[in-house]
């Protein structure tokens, strides 16, 4: 089940054990394919552990699932990623814990002459990441920055409109690039003073979720109210994600406040269920079914020797190297269009009815 020697491009460093053709693209049909996901932070990463191992088995090859643990996420990722080096795996995907902690493992994998793809979050600081497959994250920061002021326009036409900024892990990249994209659209707002940051902290330091996890964010958000919404009111919160956007949801009732305008991501059971009774204002479908599909048709195309298919050669900068990547579009989710949205994904959609 050998794929053909002559097409693939020729790599540097070759590692007798690497390639099944000595050194030119191509490896067996049954071959390992490792894929070393985050901690479960949020909902994709629990359907991406399902999703990786039957689709990988359905295309004939070996799958090696891991997911980082709760507390230990760096040193994890680490051991996982060196055993599927050990175990011989021709390709290691890695939706990264901490995109600066990897290149160590990143560079080891390169040097056995597996290929490494870049999942859902970009890995920094080594050469040697060969593609990146992901949403358009810049774009789904866009999209929550729009959606928040047309969210707060709809309750209230004009403004000016009394924000607060949320974003995630410092340790993700995605974090940052979620938050330049709304900030691509709401800094001109608060240049203009259409759009207020009530507490002033409008820099992703002062903004950041530590490990995603929503118990930061609702500490962040009592204080925040505690200091400057006594008798303020709060129009809008960013918040990056769904489980991000629950909590701050969660913060705000507890104080006995009115429910502003909140954005979220992903598309998980219970913020749908919130966006239908009218507490969470939007979310962003990112169908993990998708992005789990792109990727294993990259794994398919390196195993025949091809080149995979990239859309983006300029966006993804890891500070080594702009790396090659796959964007799928991400969608906004509101209560208009949140059945039309989840038409194709039945738990989804038997929430809208
Ligand atoms: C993913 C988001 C997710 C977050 C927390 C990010 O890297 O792109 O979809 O909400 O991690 O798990």
């Amino acid at each position: 089940a050998l794929s053909s020697a002559a097409c693939g491009s020729e790599r540097e460093g070759e590692n007798p054990s690497g390639g099944a053709s000595g050194g030119t693209g191509g490896f067996a049909a049954d071959s390992l394919i490792g894929v070393a996901l985050p901690a479960k932070t949020s909902e994709n990463w629990v359907l991406a552990v399902d999703l990786f191992t039957n689709g990988l088995k359905e295309a004939g090859f070996q799958a090696d699932v891991q997911s980082a643990g709760a507390s230990t996420t760096v040193a994890d990722q680490q051991n996982q990623i060196s055993s599927m080096i050990t175990k011989g795996a021709k390709v290691i995907i890695i939706g990264a814990t901490d995109a600066a902690q990897l290149s160590a493992q990143v560079d080891q994998a390169h040097d056995a002459g597996i290929k490494v793809i870049a999942y859902d979050r970009l890995i920094k600081g080594t050469a040697n990441v060969d593609y990146y497959v992901a949403f358009d994250n810049f774009e789904v920061g866009k999209l929550q920055g729009q959606a928040l002021l047309e969210g707060m326009k709809k309750k209230k036409p004009t403004g000016p409109y009394t924000i607060e900024l949320f974003s995630g892990s410092p340790d993700d990249n995605n974090a940052g690039v979620f938050f330049d994209g709304a900030m691509s659209v709401l800094k001109p707002e608060i240049d203009k003073g259409n759009v207020v940051v009530g507490s002033g902290q409008t820099q992703v330091t002062q903004t950041a979720t530590d490990g995603w996890k929503a118990e930061n964010a609702q500490r962040r958000m009592d204080a925040l109210l505690t200091s400057t919404y006594g008798s303020k009111t709060l129009d809008g919160v960013l918040s990056p994600n769904d489980t991000l956007a629950r909590a701050v949801i969660t913060s705000i009732k507890g104080a006995g406040k009115p429910i502003p305008v909140v954005t979220g991501q992903d598309s998980e059971v219970e913020s749908v269920k919130s966006i239908v009774a009218g507490e969470q204002y939007m979310t962003i479908n990112k169908d993990t079914r998708n992005l789990v599909k792109a990727s294993i048709d990259m794994v398919r195309a390196l195993q025949t020797g091809a080149t995979p298919t990239v859309n983006d050669t300029t966006s993804y900068n890891n500070g080594v190297k702009v790396v090659p990547s796959y964007l799928l579009p991400p969608v906004i989710v509101t209560k208009e269009n949140a059945a039309e949205a989840y038409a194709n994904d039945p738990t989804l959609s038997a929430l809208t009815k």
